[in-house]
């Protein structure tokens, strides 16, 4: 966002899903990463902070305001992609297959701790000025722990009121309170992941419960590709609810994810110091996060023990579209066995490993062999953290004025393109699907 006298970014993700998706990350950044003089970054899912580190590489050197939460997520989450991107360089030089001789990583790790250091923390509901003439405000959206809706606004004649929404929850998440309701904005925008979707209610995650069942009854085990930020989270407090039910047997549950295992942590942290951003009744009795026997595999050989584990047990492990990390090398040693499940419990974007189980493909590509999939493969869509389309304008319904246009964003273009006509039809309000690289002038 420009003004006269501060250029501002909110959100500075990369690309992720399809490869011509990902190749996006490495086409110029529409502006010089200098001439950029604050950000503001909504959460720390990569999609959102990601190319954060590449920016300080390209010479950004302003201050990146986030809530506390957020920059402790964004602690394990840029390192972690800062190494994955060197070690996409180093394949492609191993391989001979870059066009550049030798290839560079997009940004390393030591790119990331340098991102790191420009972070400024910001409360809740609490107004900064982040640049020359333009005041931020962080509020409540209910996604990931930490994760905001950016109100911005802009001193000028006349004043200009912008909100973006960030990702949005679904106000039924087991720890985090209820996003608050958007501020008044001349312009809204708002992401639209699930715009053109229903989530099935609460009851569908009965589902999950009979699917754990039915998969230990036959002797097999469970693998569950999760997002390694919230949704890991997520599951387990379910497993814990589930197994105090008595609705699922008493199984092992392994977290196989180093970067899962840093977000427990952070998780942990806040609901110990009781932050604002827990729900209610959350707290309690030893560990919220474990469902009677959670195994903590942090290392590389606690990963690969668990291929000797032959007893039904539950695999929890990231990444949770199944592209890469560990949960591969669990996919491919039990898809082939028809005792075990695979359940998908999020949003699994187009092209990706995840879609292609989800759709019922019979064979997959993992680690370089064509791998059967003889196991069951279930969906659980109910986990989503995003909020589906009639949340999406619920959310909306609860600004206090319409806003003067709302811009539909972060999302496929069907998915943009329905929650726009359910903006028009619902609300009334003008609302236009935001195209790539659009400028749009508020005055
Ligand atoms: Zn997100």
């Amino acid at each position: 966002m420009d003004t006269p006298r501060a250029r501002v970014l909110v959100d500075c993700g990369l690309f992720q899903g399809e490869k011509p998706l990902r190749l996006r990350n490495w086409s110029e950044f529409p502006v010089p990463a200098s001439s950029v003089d604050a950000v503001a970054l909504s959460h720390a899912h990569v999609d959102h902070s990601g190319y954060l580190p590449a920016l300080v590489r390209q010479g950004f050197r302003g201050p990146i305001y986030a809530t506390v939460a957020t920059r402790a997520l964004c602690r394990i989450v840029l390192p972690d992609s800062g190494h994955l991107q060197e070690e996409d360089a180093a394949y492609a030089n191993r391989k001979g297959f870059s066009k550049h001789a030798p290839a560079l990583p997009l940004y390393s790790e030591a790119d990331a701790l340098a991102a790191l250091e420009c972070f400024r923390t910001v409360g809740f509901d609490e107004e900064v000025e982040i640049a020359e003439g333009v005041r931020a405000r962080f509020t409540r959206a209910g996604h990931i722990l930490g994760s905001a809706s950016v109100t911005l606004s802009l001193d000028g004649s006349p004043a200009r009121r912008l909100v973006v929404s960030g990702d949005l929850g679904r106000g039924s998440h087991p720890l985090l309170r209820d996003p608050s309701p958007p501020g008044e904005a001349d312009v809204l925008l708002v992401e639209s992941t699930y715009g053109d979707r229903q989530h099935p209610d609460a009851s569908s995650l009965g589902a999950f419960a009979r699917a754990i069942s039915r998969t230990s009854a036959r002797g097999g085990a469970v693998v569950i590709p999760a997002f390694a930020v919230d949704r890991t989270e997520v599951i387990l407090l379910e497993l814990r609810r589930l197994r105090r039910a008595g609705a699922i047997p008493d199984l092992p549950v392994f977290v196989d994810s180093p970067m899962a295992l840093g977000a427990l942590e952070v998780y942990r942290r806040a609901i110990a110091e009781r932050s604002d951003e827990i729900g209610p009744g959350v707290a309690g009795d030893g560990d919220p996060f474990d469902p009677g026997h959670l195994v903590e595999a942090h290392t590389v050989a606690e990963s690969r023990a668990i291929n000797d584990q032959r007893f039904p047990c539950i695999i929890i492990s990231a990444s949770g579209m199944a592209t890469g990390g560990r949960v591969l090398h669990h996919l491919a040693n039990r898809l082939p066995d028809p005792r075990n499940t695979v359940i998908l419990a999020g949003f699994q974007a187009a092209g990706t490993r995840g879609r292609r189980l989800l759709e019922g493909e019979r064979t997959v590509k993992l680690l370089g062999r064509y791998v059967p999939v003889r196991a069951e493969i279930v969906d659980i869509p109910a986990f989503s953290v995003h909020a589906d389309q009639s949340e999406l304008v619920g959310w909306l319904r609860r600004a206090k004025r319409a806003p003067g246009m709302v811009y539909v964003v972060h999302g496929e273009v069907v998915a943009a393109a329905a929650l726009r006509d359910a903006i028009e039809r619902n609300l009334g309000w003008p609302a236009a699907v935001a195209r790539d690289l659009e400028v749009v002038r508020l005055d």
